[in-house]
């Protein structure tokens, strides 16, 4: 470590834990705040305290192409604690199931052919449109961003069957929001980065999921690194201010007046959280004014331990052509190999959840259990145990059209100031891997920075004071 000066990382999310690890590799001086008692930001585990369970804030699903967040895996030693399974299944209500293959041939088939009820013309239909889609993904139509997913889909000719049993939840699950608000460029965007990764790969980006909890996966190796590197740790501390001097960072304010001084810093907090922070950067205003309209989508999840097996066919089940108060069954038992001395666990996801996220959480259970019985024979006289409603009113900023080119990058004006976060500007849309990659981005910045005391580094500081 011979380089003197101090990094400080403001928030203890996945983009703060990926700078924090990879600036400690680098054998940089780290210090990371984080204003709650725990790290892990929006990937966290939570404790059912009657079971000492500890399922998650919310499913996370992980795509083959996460090459970054891959990349923190790897850094933290829990790259083997992820799964990709060779198929999903696809459930109506009444408890019909069709099966789709998420790798190889099996996957390219599901692309156009996965509903049970598709003619021959809808499957040629949908091949059809599926070339123009991925053609317009990669060549987009100069007024994609001002089209809701609906929108396009539509006049790309795709057929209902194939909206209902792929292209309408993937949508969702991809950007979080109902197709009929979703930017038809955010997720074009998202395909583009999965064609071209799959291309470079010669293999299709399939979905898997942990087998393990959130905390496992992310955060304890995380502080396995932070105490082999001497990283110090702030929890409860609540960053308020950057502080700006000649065009260099020279300290992070915190709540309370404590100055923790810093000659770099990367702040990867959420769009949610910025007000304030950046005030002495000069073009905060931008920033905030970008932050604000990105707004936030809400998710609710919620854990239901029953008192038998729901008769499952996959690790994961997406509920199709229903109310959509649920799009996707997760499997605890089939994904984690775990028990069932607490009941049979399966966690539930909500995207788009604007009709439920203020409801009281028994209202919530209610909802989702009578929705499981209609998808679920066996689910017909199962009982709650026990159940864990998560609402996250801010689950991921918003994707709806009207968003696009907001993202900022993760450069500032002032190049000891990087921005982190998933919010910022990456090609994926809110997701683990874009925080991962907007670290590594961010990171690569800060250690492009002329050495510490050189005439270099001198001249850079006084450029960016001019800015
Ligand atoms: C229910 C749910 C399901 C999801 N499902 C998926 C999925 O299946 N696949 C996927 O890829 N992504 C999914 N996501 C999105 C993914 O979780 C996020 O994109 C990612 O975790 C964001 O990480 P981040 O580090 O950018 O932000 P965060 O995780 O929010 O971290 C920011 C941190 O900054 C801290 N902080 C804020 N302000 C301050 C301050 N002033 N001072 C100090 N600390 C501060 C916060 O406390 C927090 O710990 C899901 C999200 C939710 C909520």
């Amino acid at each position: 470590m011979n380089d003197p000066r101090r990094y400080v990382v403001i928030g203890g999310g996945l983009a703060g834990l990926a700078a924090a690890v990879w600036l400690a590799e680098a054998g940089k001086q780290v210090t990371l705040l984080e204003r709650r008692g725990r790290l892990g930001g929006r990937t966290h585990s939570l404790e059912v305290a009657p079971l000492r369970d500890v399922p998650d804030n919310g499913q996370h699903v992980i795509a083959s192409g996460y090459e970054h967040l891959f990349r923190y895996l790897t850094s933290v030693g829990t790259r083997q604690y992820v799964s990709f399974p060779q198929q999903g299944v696809l459930r109506w209500p009444g408890g019909r199931t069709a099966v789709m293959g998420t790798t190889g041939l099996p996957a390219l088939r599901a692309l156009v052919g996965a509903h049970p009820d598709a003619s021959t013309a809808d499957r040629l239909r949908a091949a059809a449109a599926t070339m123009r889609m991925g053609w317009q993904c990669l060549r987009q139509p100069r007024d994609l961003a001002d089209l809701t997913t609906d929108q396009w889909f539509r006049r790309l000719g795709m057929p209902d069957t194939a909206r209902e049993a792929l292209w309408d939840w993937l949508a969702l699950g991809i950007a979080a929001e109902p197709v009929r608000q979703e930017s038809a460029k955010v997720f074009a965007d998202v395909l583009a980065t999965g064609i071209r990764l799959g291309v470079k790969r010669m293999r299709p980006v399939s979905i898997g999921y942990p087998t393990t909890d959130l905390d496992t996966l992310f955060v304890s190796g995380a502080q396995r690194v932070f105490d082999r590197h001497g990283v110090q740790v702030r929890h409860r501390a609540v960053a308020r201010r950057i502080r700006i001097a000649d065009g260099a960072v020279t300290g992070v304010e915190l709540a309370g007046g404590e100055v923790e001084p810093a000659d770099a810093v990367v702040c990867a907090v959420p769009n949610s959280y910025i007000g304030g922070l950046l005030d002495e950067l000069p073009e905060h205003d931008q920033i905030y004014s970008a932050a604000d309209k990105l707004g936030y989508t809400p998710i609710v999840s919620t854990n239901l331990y029953l008192d038998r097996p729901l008769g499952t066919k996959a690790a994961m089940e997406a509920l199709i052509g229903g109310t959509g108060v649920i799009d996707e069954v997760f499997d605890r038992q089939r994904m984690h190999g775990r028990g069932t001395l607490n009941g049979w666990l399966y966690c539930l996801t909500t995207s788009g959840a604007y009709a439920q996220i203020h409801k009281p959480h028994q209202a919530v259970v209610d909802e989702q259990m009578a929705l499981l019985r209609s998808y679920y024979p066996e689910a017909a006289e199962a009982k709650v145990l026990h159940a864990q409603v998560v609402p996250m009113p801010r689950a991921t900023f918003s994707q709806v059209v009207g968003t696009d080119g907001l993202r900022p990058g993760q450069a500032t004006s002032v190049p000891t100031l990087v921005l982190a976060g998933d919010w910022t500007r990456t090609d994926w849309s809110a997701t683990m891997e874009s925080a991962a990659q907007s670290a590594a981005k961010a990171v690569d910045l800060l250690l492009a920075l002329p050495a510490a005391g050189s005439d270099h580094s001198r001249s850079t500081r006084t450029a960016g004071s001019r800015k």
